[in-house]
This record gives structure tokens, C-alpha cells and sequence, in this order.
């Protein structure tokens, strides 16, 4: 490619070898090509310098910069934390509006901006991740620089009809249109931005399928992420996850890993099983749920009670149907390496992903990848998981209807050998041609072409 690559993250991996599949992947892109990347450091620090500190990558410039607490609280647990991303995941009724806490998101992203902006080339492709950094491009704009800016937004983008919770949803448009290319999980996600400009602002779409908004000429696709699909599924066979549960030979696995999220469906998947286990008929299989869930933003108020209502539920499940040799829910509220994680996956004859709004959802791809071609499990995936797009083959369920995931999983456990198969054959499919190496080749290569499109700086 010409010019540098310039990617920019919440954080970057500074500390330790980099791990999960997104990380590796931009690691990779940046070792091949050279350049930069950005990002918060993860420490906080009350007099933070107006420059950024190095931390020495492979074959790259690692630049980041510390957040003081008012920013960390402000910037990251408040507005993008507590207001985007429930925004973003239909839960607008989760988010918790603070004037100050938008003002601080600014100032990071400005302070950022002009700090990134002393360093930029205009040659320079800038690759920003995420919702941490949506007035990114704006405020780069703001101080004069013309480097092509790409985007990707990892969740899932608002519909029109949430957007006008936000107060500041009128800056929304201005803010996507400072960039050049604009990556979105799905095509549904990218109806969603082209309906937000057609009803907010009416812009219109060129023939060319870019957008023009004030001035400014954008693109906005799908790139439907995925993952590392031959590293997990040579993961998946090292272990024998069966042993490391010790599963009674007659028992069946049912299996969900998720972050402990409001978005994941958590509770109504707990209650499905349970449900699944009242209508169990004899002669139908005795199967266990294992839910790894590890907490996650415990410093923000919305998260705080998910817990407990996980382990009410589980509470109940177990209450009602364990058995002297036998507790239906295993509950394990902790991150598990990856090569156990992938050992379990296949160890699995069902993956549960039931999340009400998920952007991609790796989980699902990852369960797929970790099956066994002879003697595949089931995956039953929410219609709302961006995967769900891609991952046709699949259960596909409402995870809003207990009653019908209940069923799903009694067809996903009674499933015959031979629909298993085929199911599972279109589904490695389609994880395989759009892995991971797929996206970033996918971005990067639109990125390129568009590069060279003439930019004209504007104020915002
Ligand atoms: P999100 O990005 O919202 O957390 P995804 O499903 O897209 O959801 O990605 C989650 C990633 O985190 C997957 O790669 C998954 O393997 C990993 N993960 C989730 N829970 C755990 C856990 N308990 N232990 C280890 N890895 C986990």
C-alpha cells in the first residue's frame, strides 16, 4: 500500500504479545506494512503530556496516551459506555445522559485529534475502531488534515428511531461523514446509516453508492468481521473437553460464552433451558448448560445487577431439576483460555448465542470453526446477532420468545447426524471464506481505492 497504515483503538496492546483475533489481525496488517497505532495506554494519569509515550512494537510504532480520571470516568465509563453503546444496542432506555460526560468524550477525542494531527501525513491511511472515537475524523478534520480516515464500527448502528433518544443525535451525521469509508458489521447496519441520512438530514446516495453530505463525499459498506478460522479449529482438537467437565457418557452439552452483558440475553437463555428441561419427556437426553460468563464493566451502573439475576435464575433452574449425580446450569463467571474455550466448544453438541442486539457476535464463528466435520454440533444463533446475516444455516431464533428457543434446543439435541452435517458444512463455509484475514484485506483494499478520491477539509 502507499503511505503508512495508521490504525487507532481504545487501547492498544501494549502490554504483552498481542491476543483475540481482531488485535492479532491489525498487529499483522501493521507488522506487513509498517506504521502506526494509536490508542490509550490503560493508565491513569492526573498530568497526562500533550504527546504521546512509545512502546516498542513489531515492526511499528506503538503511540499511546494516558487518560486522567475525569476523562476515564467521562470519556470511557460514561458516554461511550453508558450512553453509545446501549444506544446502540436498542436498550436507549439503559443510557445515562450526562452533559459533563459528552463533554468529555469531546475534549478526549479533540486532545487526541491534536495530538495525532502534529504526526499525520497526508498520505497516511487511518484506520479508527469503534464507538470510543466517532467525532474522531470530524475533529481531525477540524484541524486541517486530509489522510484518507476509514471507520469501523464493531456494534451494531442505531436505528433512526433510537438515535433521536440522544441529545446529540444531530451531530451524528456530520460526525460519519468526516470519514471516507465507513465499515459496518452487516447490511441491515448499513440500511440502518443510509435511512438516518435519507430521514435526519436528506442526504442522498450517488450512483456510485458513496454518499455526499456537506461537501464531503463517503462510503459507507458492510464488512462482516470474523475470525481466526484454521488457528481456533486447531485449537479445538488438542484438548478433550468432555474430560476436563467430566461428562457422564450419556450426557449432552449445551454450551454459551459470553461477556456479562445486558445485550447478550443472558437471562431469557438461562430461563429457555429451564424451560427446555420442565417439557423434557423420558427418553429425551439429559443435557447440561454450561454458561461461561465473565463480569464486565462492573463500574457502570447498568451492569451491577446482571449478576445476580443470572445466579437468581440459574438459582431456580438448578433448584428445580438437579439431581443427586447432576446440576443442569454450570455457571462459571470467569474468562478461560482460549485453548480450554475452544476444547469446550467442540466438547458442545448445541452453541447457544441468544443476544437481543450483537454487532457480529465471535462466538458464534468460533463454536463453528471448533466443531468436528464427522460429528458436529448445533448452533442456535439469534435472529439479531450480526452473524445471523451470514450464518443462515443455523437454528436461527427470537431470543425475545423463551417458548421458542425452549423448542430450538429440543430440535438442536434430537437433530439426526446427517442435517447436522449439512448444516454444519454451509456454516464452516461461510466462516472460512470471510475470515479474519478476508476483512482486513476487504478494508484495507477499499480504503486504497478510494484514497486517492479528492478530499475538501471542513469545518465542523
Ligand atoms: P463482544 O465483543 O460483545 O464481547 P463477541 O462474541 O463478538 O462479543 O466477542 C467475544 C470474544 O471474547 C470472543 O472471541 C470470545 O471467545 C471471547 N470471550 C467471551 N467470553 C469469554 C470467556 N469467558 N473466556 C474467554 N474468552 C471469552
Amino acid at each position: 500500500m502507499t503511505g503508512r497504515l495508521v490504525v487507532v483503538s481504545n487501547r492498544v496492546p501494549s502490554d504483552g504479545p498481542p491476543s483475540g483475533g481482531l488485535v492479532v489481525a491489525l498487529h499483522d496488517c501493521l507488522h506487513e506494512n509498517g506504521g502506526v497505532w494509536y490508542g490509550t495506554s490503560g493508565q491513569i494519569n492526573d498530568a497526562p503530556s500533550d504527546g504521546f509515550s512509545d512502546v516498542a512494537g513489531d515492526g511499528y510504532d506503538m503511540r499511546t496516551f494516558d487518560l486522567t480520571q475525569a476523562e476515564h470516568d467521562g470519556y470511557y465509563l460514561g458516554y461511550a459506555n453508558s450512553v453509545l453503546w446501549p444506544l446502540c444496542h436498542r436498550r436507549a432506555d439503559l443510557m445515562a445522559l450526562s452533559t459533563g460526560d459528552f463533554e468529555t468524550y469531546i475534549a478526549v477525542n479533540r486532545r487526541l485529534a491534536k495530538m495525532m494531527a502534529r504526526e499525520l501525513r497526508p498520505d497516511d491511511q487511518v484506520w479508527i475502531h469503534d464507538y470510543h472515537f466517532l467525532p474522531l475524523a470530524a475533529c481531525l478534520r477540524e484541524l486541517g488534515v486530509t489522510a484518507t480516515i476509514g471507520f469501523f464500527h464493531h456494534i451494531p448502528f442505531p436505528a433512526v428511531h433510537d438515535l433521536l433518544a440522544l441529545p446529540q443525535h444531530h451531530i451524528f451525521p456530520q460526525w460519519i461523514a468526516s470519514f471516507d469509508l465507513v465499515g459496518l458489521q452487516t447490511q441491515r447496519d448499513v440500511a440502518a446509516a443510509l435511512e438516518m441520512y435519507r430521514s435526519l438530514v436528506g442526504a442522498e446516495q450517488l450512483r456510485d453508492g458513496s454518499l455526499q453530505y456537506r461537501g464531503r463525499n463517503f462510503e459507507i459498506r458492510s464488512f462482516p468481521i470474523g475470525i481466526d478460522v484454521d488457528a481456533f479449529a486447531k485449537e479445538a482438537g488438542r484438548r478433550d473437553g468432555r474430560a476436563l467437565l467430566n461428562l457422564a457418557t450419556d450426557e449432552r452439552l449445551v454450551i454459551g460464552v459470553d461477556r456479562l452483558d445486558y445485550s447478550k440475553g443472558l437471562d431469557n437463555r438461562l430461563s429457555a433451558f429451564g424451560q427446555y428441561l420442565e417439557a423434557r419427556e423420558d427418553g429425551d437426553p439429559r443435557a447440561s448448560l454450561l454458561q461461561i460468563a465473565p463480569p464486565t464493566r462492573e463500574a457502570v451502573t447498568a451492569y451491577q445487577n446482571i449478576r445476580s439475576e443470572m445466579e437468581r435464575i440459574s438459582g431456580k433452574v438448578n433448584g428445580l431439576h438437579s439431581d443427586l449425580d447432576w446440576t443442569p446450569i454450570r455457571y462459571i463467571h470467569r474468562g478461560i483460555p482460549r485453548d480450554t474455550l475452544a476444547a469446550l466448544y467442540r466438547a458442545a453438541d448445541v452453541g447457544f448465542v441468544t443476544p437481543f442486539a450483537d454487532g457480529m457476535n465471535l462466538v458464534a464463528k468460533e463454536y463453528v470453526a471448533a466443531q468436528s466435520h464427522e460429528d458436529p454440533g448445533v448452533l442456535i444463533l439469534s435472529q439479531f446477532a450480526g452473524a445471523a446475516e451470514q450464518m443462515t444455516s443455523a437454528l436461527i431464533v427470537n431470543p425475545y420468545d423463551i417458548g421458542e428457543m425452549a423448542a430450538a434446543l429440543r430440535t438442536a439435541l434430537s437433530m439426526p447426524l446427517a442435517e447436522r452435517r449439512e448444516r454444519h458444512e454451509a456454516l464452516f463455509k461461510v466462516v472460512q471464506r470471510d475470515d479474519i484475514g478476508h476483512w482486513t484485506d476487504s478494508y484495507l483494499a477499499a480504503m486504497a481505492r478510494i484514497a486517492h478520491k479528492p478530499l475538501v477539509a471542513e469545518a465542523v
